[in-house]
């Protein structure tokens, strides 16, 4: 994926420090073009409409350009399977009027659920990035371990624990608001 030139004036001499990771400041952080970071803007979005933040991103490998963003929109559309995910992979398949998207990989800010996951193997993806584990609900890692199934035909590349933290702390801040 090609990466934006920092800039190369005479007036930054030495580059500034590095960010801390502040979960709890990410309005106050630039715009973070990756695709674990927009999943996580369509995330804060999810939240800001009262639906659980969760977001997802379809990548296309190759180029690294987004084909799809969603966030969560269970109460919108009075839909329990109106998970980012599925919002996602659905919208980057009719994008390409194809079912099928091997050349692709989802970003997504929660492990996703036995639903999510074998919507993931039926779409084909080459790998799938997510954020914080879901011991309660989870499908991949936990509860049915969908991919590790003789039923599923399709296995994913998989990578848990992408920017764990700050997927983790916003559904932590969303639930303990709603107490
Ligand atoms: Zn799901």
């Amino acid at each position: 994926m090609p990466s934006p030139e920092p800039p190369a004036g005479p007036a930054s001499p030495v580059p500034p420090a590095a960010q801390p990771p502040a979960a709890g400041a990410a309005d106050a952080r630039p715009a973070d073009a990756t695709p674990m970071g927009r999943a996580l803007a369509e995330a804060r979005a999810a939240a800001a409409r009262g639906e659980v933040p969760v977001g997802a991103v379809v990548v296309e490998a190759e180029t690294g350009s987004i084909l799809a963003a969603a966030g969560n929109e269970v109460e919108a559309r009075a839909d329990p399977t109106a998970h980012a995910e599925m919002l996602a992979l659905r919208a980057a398949a009719a994008r390409r009027g194809e079912p099928r998207l091997p050349d692709c990989d989802l970003y997504v800010t929660l492990e996703p659920c036995p639903m999510c996951a074998q919507a993931i193997s039926f779409f084909r993806v080459r790998r799938l990035y997510f954020g914080a584990y879901d011991p309660k609900g989870g499908g991949v890692e936990h509860g049915p371990r969908l991919f590790d199934q003789p039923s599923c035909h399709h296995r994913p590349e998989v990578v848990g624990g992408l920017r764990e933290a700050e997927a983790a702390a916003l559904l932590r801040d969303f639930f303990a608001a709603r107490r």
